[in-house]
């Protein structure tokens, strides 16, 4: 497996796909790679001639230096499991300087309403550095399809979005969230977590599967309610929010309609390590 630190090399090694008209699939990932990671890369390489899977820990996209800094880097590993996976898989692992030429600034995109919900709000600045970085990754790779997960919902958004306002013809498809056996979403970032915090965040699934199944039953108000107590009463998590938001339009909803698609997403912090997730409600 062949792994690439410039765009030169890996453009190099994608000419012939290109020549011959064969597709080329695209899982853009931070590394730190986890089964959820692993049945994005799957899938592609189910649907196209060849991946490519990039390995890169974006400055622009952390509003929290700390969070940059201890964020995950464990390429030896994220090699032995791409490995494993039946296919053509290239690895990119680009150097800031190489992707971003010299520049490592966002962009400054509009992403319109919805990059001002959830994780836009609370983390200043974030979709601007994923849209700057997933363009340069666009281009660099020219891919057909590009896969994202479910666990970053609003991210995946986003990124249909980023396709529509640089006019890419490139197909984005959403990938279900993976979860371990307690029902935790798989995040890269579970690997900071203590044996006991591990246990304890399982409570952000199971809080979630909780207003599932009283969605029909419940007003949207008792949900919050229900959210707010389960999360006051354990001393390990801190909620920074609940919300019950439009799938579309990712805006907060305060009371049902029909013919609606909703949607719940936790963003809650554990021993300093910030966790998201998210379920469908209808
Ligand atoms: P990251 O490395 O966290 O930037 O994630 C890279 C891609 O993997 C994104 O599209 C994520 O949404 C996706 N991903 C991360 N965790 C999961 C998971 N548990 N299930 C499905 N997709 C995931």
């Amino acid at each position: 497996m062949k792994i690439h630190s410039n765009s030169s090399s890996l453009q190099k090694e994608l000419l012939p796909f290109l020549k011959n008209c064969e597709s080329i699939g695209f899982v853009p990932t931070m590394g730190a790679l986890h089964r959820g990671h692993i049945a994005l890369v799957e899938q592609a390489s189910r649907e196209n001639d060849c991946v490519v899977v990039s390995i890169f820990v974006n400055p622009t996209q952390f509003n929290n230096a700390e969070d940059l800094d201890k964020y995950p880097r464990t390429i030896d590993d994220d090699v032995k499991l791409l490995k494993n996976v039946p296919g053509n898989i290239i690895v990119f692992s680009p150097n800031a300087s190489d992707l971003y030429n010299e520049n490592v600034i966002s962009k400054g995109y509009d992403f319109g309403e919805i990059e001002n919900e959830m994780e836009g709000k609370h983390r200043e600045g974030h979709f601007d550095g994923v849209g700057t970085v997933v363009n340069l990754l666009f281009r660099a790779i020219k891919p057909n399809k590009a896969y994202f997960g479910e666990k970053d919902f609003q991210q995946l958004q986003i990124i249909k979005k980023l396709v529509e306002i640089e006019k890419l013809p490139i197909k984005i498809i959403g990938c279900p969230i993976v979860r371990e056996k307690s029902g935790l979403a798989m995040s890269s970032r579970n690997k900071r977590l203590s044996k006991v915090e591990l246990e304890e965040a399982t409570l952000i699934y199971k809080t979630l599967k909780k207003v599932a199944n009283e969605f029909n039953s419940s007003s949207i108000s008792e949900l919050n309610r229900m959210v707010k107590n389960s999360f006051d009463s354990n001393k390990f998590l801190d909620l920074e929010y609940f919300e019950i938001a439009d799938s579309e339009t990712l805006k907060t909803v305060h009371k049902k309609q029909a013919n609606k698609k909703y949607r719940g997403f936790i963003a809650a912090f554990i021993g300093g390590v910030r966790l998201i997730d998210n379920i469908a409600l209808n």
